[in-house]
């Protein structure tokens, strides 16, 4: 899968990608992440991707010119067969995990727009599939959310995770179900004087039991 993340931050991305299960997934090439430095397409001397708003207020916006030119040039180099385009914005649609399922099933390609300042100009609702908010609250920029696409997307395409199975039970995988509590060594942990113990199902090798008791431990979200 191919990530093509626009934004005029691109470093943002350097350490997050070349850490852990991402970065052996890049190195397999089971997914590809790009980014692409939005000032390269400004036509002006100081590379100026922001204007005020019509109409006044707080705030500079992202300009649609460079925006569209991006992404056209884009789009025309993407070879793989289903390309979807989001913009990450406090005002999009809240992404879940039935969503990131969705898109790793569906999409080969998927382009991040990283908005800034008080946000993008209006018009670029023509050039995008969707907007895509990671919450209920303001942050600064669209990187942390596209990273958040990415990662979420990643960890359930064939092969990246160590075990398949691994994201096949897990919090939110059924919608609105939270996984089971986990334990591991030692069996018995003192914390401000109190002992606490592994539940002795988890201990007693009982596969059938041990199933029933993870089954019953699962919580609805609140
Ligand atoms: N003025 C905008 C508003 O009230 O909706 C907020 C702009 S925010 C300061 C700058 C950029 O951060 C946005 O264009 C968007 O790309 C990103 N952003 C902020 N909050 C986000 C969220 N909850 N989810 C995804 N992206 C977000």
């Amino acid at each position: 899968m191919n990530f093509h993340i626009i934004t005029i931050f691109p470093h943002i991305f350097d350490s997050y990608i070349n850490e852990s299960i991402i970065k052996l997934a890049r190195e397999k090439s089971l997914v590809n992440i790009k980014t692409y430095y939005l000032r390269e397409w400004t036509e002006d001397r100081h590379k100026k991707v922001d204007d005020t708003p019509y109409g006044g207020g707080a705030g500079m916006l992202i300009k649609i010119e460079p925006l569209y030119k991006a992404i056209t040039e884009i789009k025309k180099n993407i070879i793989g067969k289903k390309t979807y385009t989001i913009l990450l914005s406090a005002k999009g649609k809240t992404w879940t995990q039935q969503e990131a399922k969705k898109y790793s099933e569906q999409f080969s390609d998927v382009i991040l727009i990283c908005g800034r300042y008080e946000g993008v100009d209006e018009r670029i609702k023509y050039l995008i599939d969707e907007e895509v908010s990671i919450g209920d609250y303001v942050l600064t920029g669209g990187e942390i959310g596209a990273l958040t696409v990415i990662d979420s997307v990643s960890r359930l395409l064939p092969d990246v995770l160590g075990n398949n199975n691994s994201s096949v039970s897990e919090s939110h995988s059924e919608e609105g179900i939270l996984e089971y509590p986990q334990y591991t060594r030692p069996e018995v942990f003192e914390i401000n004087g109190e002992k606490h113990a592994v539940p002795e199902v988890l201990l007693s090798g009982n596969h059938k039991k041990i199933e029933e008791w993870r089954e019953n431990n699962k919580k609805a979200k609140k």
